[in-house]
């Protein structure tokens, strides 16, 4: 079974998206902001991480820099509802850091789904 790390501080959002992963089949880890997303991370390797943008204590784009620092560097779907720049600022800032796929919120469940089997073939 594939793995898929999932942070958002957003608990509706981090819920919906994790219900959906597993009954896709994925076993999946939740986490509610950037620290603690890195954390799981080193402590479980998953396969992919989708990660939100705008969190408190540590941001997404800081959780991109550092996984793209490894290798292998993991698979990464960046997703946000921008916040005061909005999502044109951050989503194509998280590209150019490392994210294989960027998602602007809301979105429909099925483009997330398709993104991670892109990623997860
Ligand atoms: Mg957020």
């Amino acid at each position: 079974m594939k793995n898929i790390l999932v942070i958002d501080d957003n608990e509706n959002m981090l819920k919906m998206m994790c219900d959906l992963l597993s009954r896709s089949g994925y076993g999946v880890f939740p986490a509610m902001d950037g620290a603690q997303g890195l954390d799981m991370y080193y402590a479980h390797r998953p396969d992919l991480v989708i990660t939100d943008l705008i969190m408190p204590d540590k941001e997404g784009l800081e959780v991109i820099m550092e996984l793209a620092k490894l290798t292998p560097k993991p698979k990464i779907i960046a997703i946000s509802g921008g916040g005061k720049l909005g999502p044109q600022t951050y989503l194509p800032l998280a590209e150019m850091l490392g994210a294989d796929h960027i998602l602007e919120k809301p979105f429909h469940p099925s483009e997330l789904i398709d993104y991670v089997k892109d990623l997860l073939v």
